[in-house]
């Protein structure tokens, strides 16, 4: 049975109970953070602990220990037996435990905070070929910055691309792509890759961030510009990034195949430097052969 943290206890997953009480069950009154460590060294640590930061600050939730996160995160993946493999960390951070009025508990009432660890497994067979995504209107709330926990409309959008045997669902506000359910989207125009700005539209992603790096390094032409769904045709290629998702190339959109329904150059050029950065150098692994000669 695997080992968990719940509210400063070390304890076997099948123990950890919370109360129904708590604001995160009655409001999803909370924010959390999902972390990927590569044979137990985590990518982008720091950045992740800032954006928690980020949501905690905006929805008003006093949390005052986030230093002790990224030891209790390490000791969960050592504990767990996960130093040798592609693993996550999922946390939770919520308001705490108050009986249901909207009104903020009185300030002695403590966040409650949960994290646990899981085996992530590389979706080599996606990576490679790339997915079909749908699209549908983005229905949710104008704080997308915010990693809440309140992801409904994110879960039953993601179902009607499964239901629908694709791999995401592209949200489109006002005419322009936002990002996807659970991932940010990127799109290549005439060699120039294209992303949202961050804003309240969107979740300010890690990886998307590490691929803006990525194009500076390496020269690559990017621009974090709204693209328009009425756009799409135009696309030479065009992928998705996010935790989980890495850079995973999309090859058709609604049906329609993008460029030539294969994933394209720049998308294999930034997972290749990608995949340098975290297979290899965190987790000494060699780059994908599959990579190499695509
Ligand atoms: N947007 C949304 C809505 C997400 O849920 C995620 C994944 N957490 C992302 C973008 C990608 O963010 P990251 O690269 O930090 O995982």
């Amino acid at each position: 049975m695997s080992l968990v943290y719940l509210n400063g206890q070390f304890l076997s997953a099948d123990k950890a109970c919370i109360s129904p009480d708590d604001r995160g069950y009655y409001f999803a009154d909370g924010v959390y953070e999902v972390i990927k460590y590569y044979k137990g060294h985590p990518f982008c640590m720091d950045d992740h602990l800032a954006r928690l930061q980020n949501s905690l600050a905006s929805v008003r939730i006093n949390f005052n220990s986030l230093a002790e996160i990224e030891v209790i995160c390490n000791r969960l993946i050592v504990n767990n037996g996960l130093q040798s493999e592609y693993a996550g960390i999922y946390l939770q951070i919520t308001r705490g435990v108050a009986p249901r009025i909207h009104r903020f508990p009185p300030k002695s009432i403590t966040p409650s905070v949960y994290i646990r660890s899981f085996v992530m497994p590389v979706s080599l067979n996606e990576l490679v070929n790339g997915i079909r995504v749908i699209t549908r209107e983005d229905i949710r709330w104008l704080r997308c910055n915010i990693k809440s926990i309140s992801l409904l409309p994110n879960t039953l959008l993601f179902q009607e691309a499964v239901d629908e045997d694709a791999g995401e669902c592209f949200l489109i506000r006002d005419g322009m792509y936002t990002e996807a359910s659970h991932s940010n989207i990127m799109a290549v125009m005439n060699g120039m890759v294209y992303t949202h700005p961050d804003s309240n539209l969107i979740l300010s992603g890690i990886t998307k961030k590490a691929v803006i790096r990525i194009c500076r390094v390496a020269g690559i032409n990017m621009v974090e510009k709204p693209i328009k769904a009425s756009e799409t045709g135009n696309f030479e290629e065009c992928f998705i990034t996010g935790t989980g998702s890495e850079i995973m190339p999309v090859v058709s959109i609604d049906n329609k195949p993008v460029g030539n329904g294969l994933p394209g150059r720049v998308t294999r050029q930034l997972q290749k430097e990608l995949f340098r950065i975290t297979y290899q150098e965190l987790a000494g692994e060699e780059i994908y052969s599959i990579f190499a000669d695509s």
